[in-house]
């Protein structure tokens, strides 16, 4: 290029920075920098700033390198915290030694730990009555006095039943449990899985299930909404019962409570229900030590500041400590319960709301009390480059099916944790089935099967439970893709069984580190163009070859160039959405991050495979 310039030194920007100033800082004109950035798809103005890493790629095609401004101080600083850590020799939390072993459990001496009351989440399919539930269960002992009922300050709250007490975190939803537990957190020991009995059970109802089992944590059922004249029980009871969970009126060994929150029948029930499986099983916790816990949630409130709300899992959090939260720290200047009255101390099982912190916290990040400022500043440091890592990738590799088996077979783990996501009833059997050939050899446990696309979801569980997403002829969607890429979770796509078997079989030969390649499925030529509210440019096709699949890799073609290597978001036959679009037929065709197609343009629809 004749513009290259050779630097030794990295160009220092900030975080972000105009077009305009970014050109001159690299002496170039301002049209050279809009050019690159167009060749790399992005329309910016030259008023208009990017980011440090969209300008760093730039930047290095054009042979300059960034840096970003104070990057070398900041890390000599945290260095150096680090050194002082150290050289204090604190016990740094890290996540679960072992699994099963909660993390603020992992270093304590099991003479010190007493049992501790349940923590509850609520979870099923939407509108079955999680909220409504809540709602009712956490005024099921508010007195007359109190009429109208306690107005919860915070997303987690305790009732006490017969002198014992339970917590409810009050986000009800497997998505956001899922989502804090691939962060680490273990909050939840009890489920309670909420069904309609007049609507039975739902996929995400399913999808509950699987992600309670696979954080191995208790299931009570709740079916909800018996005051319904078309309430039938005995109908959950047999779909539950064809997956395994056994009603206790069954002889099974699942509390299936019939609750209303309406009329308020089986209240009491339920509670009794969670205290007796809290028993057989009692929750831990060292109650004689500083605090640790989880993040619930953290907001800003105009006129309070940053307020976290926190989730304390073992020792006492007293008002004045100071609380590191990942990389922030600070002085739990005032505390308050669940009603917002202003509280000293808190045990474990108790959610509480703090002021004292500078950022807003994330839920499922953990927490845990430092005696001395120095400590606190150390750890949050310490947590800080540990964050920082995590951010580059949320593991340090990514886990695969060849490793997981490899380290199943030889016994490092007990099982090879998949998710199964395929396009129809049909096929989601047989792929099932040809997985569970495996066991045997390892145990292959799949902890959630279904069909439909790899949501974020499905992700998430994967992430948090070490698993591989098997798709089969099912992709990700968007929000799955980005979740699968920082998440480094591994998804592998299968469009036929027999390779699908194959792979399988190698696998069992102990052949690993597969190589694979991109398959062209299919090809559709872009015959005109048009843009859509919403959805923005889409290209109107004719499909020459094979079939086009929605959410699949595809690779824009013009000539021999290559203009595109992306994803096909958005496939539509008319005005309606298709999954896929066979030779012979038109469609419409939109690509995640590229607009510019022309008339002639060939979209190749592209599917990875293993090859021999
Ligand atoms: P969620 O989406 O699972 O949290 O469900 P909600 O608690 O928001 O409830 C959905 C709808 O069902 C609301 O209109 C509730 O009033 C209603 N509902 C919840 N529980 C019951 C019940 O036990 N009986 C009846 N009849 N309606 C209920």
């Amino acid at each position: 290029m004749a513009n290259k310039v050779e630097t030794t030194q990295a160009i220092e920007i900030p975080a972000e920075i105009p077009v305009r100033e970014l050109a001159e800082r690299l002496s170039l004109s301002p049209v050279q920098l809009l050019k690159a950035l167009i060749a790399n798809g992005i329309m910016a103005s030259i008023n208009e700033s990017i980011d440090f890493e969209t300008a760093a790629i730039v930047a290095s095609d054009l042979g300059f390198e960034l840096a970003l401004e104070g990057a070398a101080d900041r890390e000599a600083a945290v260095a150096a915290e680090v050194a002082e850590f150290e050289a204090e020799q604190l016990v740094v939390p890290s996540g679960p030694v072992e699994p099963g072993i909660a993390w603020f459990l992992a270093d304590e001496d099991e003479a010190s730990l007493e049992v501790r009351s349940p923590v509850v989440t609520m979870m099923g399919h939407v509108d079955h009555g999680k909220t409504s539930l809540l709602d009712s269960l956490r005024n099921t002992n508010v007195t007359a006095t109190e009429s109208g009922g306690i107005t919860q300050h915070i997303g987690a709250y305790t009732t006490m039943r017969n002198d014992r007490r339970i917590t409810f975190i009050d986000t009800p939803g497997h998505e956001a449990f899922t989502a804090m537990r691939a962060r680490g957190a273990q909050a939840t020991d009890i489920a309670v899985i909420v069904v309609a009995a007049d609507d039975g059970m739902m996929p995400t109802t399913r999808e509950a299930i699987d992600h309670a089992r696979a954080a191995g944590v208790r299931i009570v059922v709740a079916v909800n909404k018996m005051d319904l004249p078309d309430a039938n029980p005995e109908r959950i009871y047999e779909q539950f019962a064809s997956i395994g969970i056994v009603p206790d009126s069954w002889g099974g060994d699942t509390f299936f409570v019939k609750t209303s929150a309406s009329t308020g029948e089986g209240l009491e029930e339920l509670l009794d229900a969670i205290l007796y499986v809290a028993e057989e099983n009692p929750p831990l916790a060292n109650p004689n030590r500083t605090a640790r816990g989880t993040v619930l949630e953290g907001k800003i409130d105009p006129s309070r500041g940053v307020i976290a709300t926190l989730l304390v899992q073992s020792g006492v959090l007293k008002r004045g400590d100071i609380v590191v939260v990942g990389s922030d720290h600070g002085r739990a200047r005032a505390m308050f319960d669940y009603t917002g009255a202003p509280l000293v101390t808190a045990g474990p099982s108790t959610p509480v709301e703090i002021m004292g912190l500078n950022e807003v916290p994330t839920a499922g990040t953990k927490f845990e009390v430092v005696e001395k400022p120095k400590a606190a500043k150390s750890l949050a440091a310490v947590n800080a480059t540990m964050l920082q890592d995590s951010q580059k990738s949320a593991r340090a590799v990514p886990v695969t099916l060849e490793e997981l088996f490899a380290r199943a077979a030889a016994g490092e783990s007990k099982a090879l944790n998949l998710i199964v996501k395929s396009d129809m009833q049909g096929t989601l059997q047989p792929v099932v089935e040809s997985l569970e050939t495996l066991s045997g050899e390892v145990r292959v446990e799949i902890l959630h099967a279904d069909t439909g696309d790899i949501t974020e979801s499905d992700i998430n569980l994967a992430a948090a439970s070490d698993a591989v997403v098997i798709g089969f002829r099912s992709s990700p969607d968007s929000p799955a893709r980005r979740a699968a890429t920082a998440q480094q979770v591994e998804i592998r796509e299968y469009d036929v069984i027999y390779k699908l078997s194959e792979d399988v079989e190698l696998m069992l030969e102990g052949m690993l580190d597969p190589v694979f390649e991109d398959r062209t499925l299919g090809r559709a030529e872009v015959r005109a163009l048009f843009t859509v509210p919403k959805t923005g440019k889409i290209a109107g096709c004719s499909v020459v070859e094979g079939v086009i699949r929605r959410n699949a890799k595809a690779r824009v073609l013009r000539g021999d160039e290559v203009m595109a290597d992306s994803v096909i978001t958005s496939l539509k036959r008319f005005k309606d959405d298709a999954r896929e679009v066979r030779e012979g037929f038109e469609c419409g065709i939109g690509i995640e991050g590229f607009k510019l197609f022309k008339e002639g343009d060939v979209i190749e629809c592209l599917v990875r495979e293993r090859v021999r």
